[in-house]
Parts: C-alpha cells; sequence; structure tokens
C-alpha cells in the first residue's frame, strides 16, 4: 500500500485524506491540534456515511478506508515511508515555511511535498527546501470528496517528472488535473477572485442588489449559485487575503480590493461562518436572506 501524508486536518486536510484513503493510500494525518484531528476523523466518518447511503460505498470499503487513516500530532511521527505529502495547513506564509524546511529535513530525498495553498506562492515555498524541483501545488477544490478539479501548479523549480508523477496521482483519486504555472491567483482565484470583486463593486456602486446580482449570475450564466454567496462560503477574509496577493504579486489596480469587501472584512462580517456577509446565515432558515444591511 503506497502512504501519504496529510498536514493540517481542517476543512481541507480532512477531505484530502477522505479521498486517498478512499481510493487505497494509506494516509497519515497530521495536526498540531488534537481536537482538530479529532473533529477531522469525525467529519470523514460523516462523510463516507453519506457514500455508504447513496449506495457508492459498502459499510465494509467505509470501515476500511477510515482504517487506513492514522492520526498523529508530530511530523516527526507520521513521515515513513511516504511518497507524498500534501500540506494544507493554515494560510499562513510563516507557518508553511516552517513546515516545508522540517518536511524536507524530515522526509525521504524522494518524497514529492506538495502544499494546497490558495494564493502563496509555490516556488517560494520550494525555496526552503533542498529540493525544490520535488515541491509543486495541488489545489484540491472545496468540498474535496465531490470537487473534481486538482489545480496541480508547477514552481519555477518543479521538474516535469514531478509534475507527471502528482497528475498521475490526482488521476488515481478520480480526480481531473489541470497544469498550470506559479503565478499569483494561479488560475482558479486569478478569474474568480476578480469576478466576486466585480460583484462587490457592482454592490457597492449601487447598480443593483444582492440578490439581484446573485440572480443575474445564476440564472443568466448558469453559475449554481451567484458570485456573492459563493463569497460567503469562502470567507470575506479568505478573497480579501487573496486579492491583496494578486493586487500586490501582479501590481496592476484592477485587483484592488473594493473598499466595501475591505470594511466588511473589518467589521467581522466574514460570511457564512461568521453568520453574516452578504447574507444572513440562520440555520433555520432555508431561504437565503441578504444581510440587515443589503435589504432595500
Ligand atoms: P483550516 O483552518 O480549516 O485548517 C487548517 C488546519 O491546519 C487546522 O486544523 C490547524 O490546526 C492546522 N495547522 C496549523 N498549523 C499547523 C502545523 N504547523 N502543522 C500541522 N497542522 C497545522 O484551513 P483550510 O480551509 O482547511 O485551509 C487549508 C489550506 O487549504 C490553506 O492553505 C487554504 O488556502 C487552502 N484551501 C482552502 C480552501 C477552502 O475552501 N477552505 C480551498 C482550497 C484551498
Amino acid at each position: 500500500m503506497e502512504k501519504v501524508a496529510v498536514i493540517g486536518s481542517g476543512t481541507m486536510g480532512n477531505g484530502i485524506a477522505h479521498v486517498f484513503a478512499q481510493k487505497g493510500f494509506g494516509v497519515s494525518l497530521i495536526d498540531v491540534s488534537e481536537g482538530a484531528l479529532q473533529k477531522g476523523l469525525q467529519t470523514i466518518s460523516t462523510n463516507l456515511d453519506r457514500q455508504v447511503k447513496k449506495e457508492q460505498l459498502t459499510p465494509e470499503q467505509k470501515q476500511a478506508a477510515l482504517e487506513r487513516i492514522i492520526p498523529y500530532t508530530t511530523m516527526a511521527d507520521g513521515l515513513q515511508d511516504i511518497v507524498l505529502v500534501v500540506e494544507a495547513a493554515t494560510e499562513n506564509v510563516d507557518i508553511k515555511l516552517g513546515i516545508f524546511s522540517q518536511l524536507d529535513a524530515l522526509c525521504p530525498p524522494g518524497t514529492i511535498l506538495t502544499t494546497n495553498t490558495s494564493s502563496i506562492s509555490i516556488t517560494r515555498v520550494g525555496s526552503v527546501t533542498k529540493r525544490p524541483e520535488k515541491v509543486i501545488g495541488m489545489h484540491f477544490m472545496n468540498p474535496v470528496p465531490v470537487m473534481k478539479l486538482v489545480e496541480v501548479i508547477r514552481g519555477y523549480a518543479t521538474s516535469d517528472a514531478t509534475a507527471a508523477q502528482v497528475m498521475e496521482i490526482a488521476r488515481q483519486l478520480d480526480k481531473t488535473p489541470v497544469e498550470v504555472n506559479d503565478y499569483p491567483g494561479f488560475v482558479a482565484n486569478r478569474i474568480l477572485m476578480p469576478m466576486i470583486n466585480e460583484a462587490i463593486y457592482t454592490l457597492y456602486e449601487g447598480v443593483a442588489g444582492v440578490m439581484e446580482i446573485d440572480t443575474v449570475m445564476k440564472l443568466g450564466m448558469a453559475h449554481p449559485m451567484g458570485p456573492l454567496q459563493l463569497a460567503d462560503f469562502i470567507g470575506l477574509d479568505v478573497c480579501l487575503a487573496i486579492l491583496r496577493v494578486m493586487h500586490e504579486g501582479l501590481g496592476n489596480p484592477k485587483y484592488a480590493p473594493c473598499p466595501l469587501l475591505v470594511n466588511m472584512v473589518q467589521a467581522g462580517h466574514l460570511g457564512s461562518k461568521a453568520g453574516m456577509g452578504f447574507y444572513h446565515w440562520q440555520k433555520e432558515h432555508k431561504d437565503l436572506h441578504p444581510a440587515p444591511r443589503f435589504r432595500k
């Protein structure tokens, strides 16, 4: 059995561990927080149950997948015989650079080191290791067990062999990998974030209301949800951070975040996780309601 390690057991890490284990890989799931590990394992179990209910998996396959995941709270214990690492820890440059220099010291020289970062330069992450040719982005989408895309991001020094191996591993997970180069925002966020920012400007300038903007994009462009709703799901703090990386990294004013987005983040209206963003998120309401500030 091939073994991989997943660093970080939050939203993305537990989904990534889930798909590797389901496809027969042994998984070391590593998080600094014991609580996050337990929560991650519980989420994986609940999501596997959902697949059993839909008859995509048998109860035995669910059990076998869970047994292939071993949790660890320190990296030194979970990295023996690992062919590939997927780092999915908190989106913070210092944390990621620290993790990659530790991984480089602890993993066998042949191990490929990947990061699920949404916005940090793969080239920069690779530069703190002695194996930049084996460092690459593996950008899964949320929710990982459902979404087909993996954006495979080649750093400046990533080798052809590493890129080919990671593309193949993504296919083994039943995902569709797409190879892109390492520039701010990669492809997914380079295109998505300006659209979200423009939707926020459209609201800010009073062109239309929250529901109207999202309805135009849902019904007019066949998007499954509108850009403001999507921004609330992603987290407005995350959207702002990615826009700032693109604004700074590409040096073009077209990526400047809308002042309304900046204000909302400063006010703590971060979207669905905060209960308030462009919409008012209440468990008891199934229908979408704009936040009080955006009601006519
Ligand atoms: P999260 O906050 O849900 O989880 C991060 C986890 O990392 C936490 O459990 C934390 O305890 C752990 N962690 C922090 N420092 C660590 C360390 N040194 N070693 C091990 N674990 C550590 O975050 P998330 O939303 O899962 O995001 C993880 C990564 O995935 C980020 O780089 C983010 O940009 C990227 N990403 C997120 C999404 C999304 O929709 N949430 C989508 C694509 C990519």
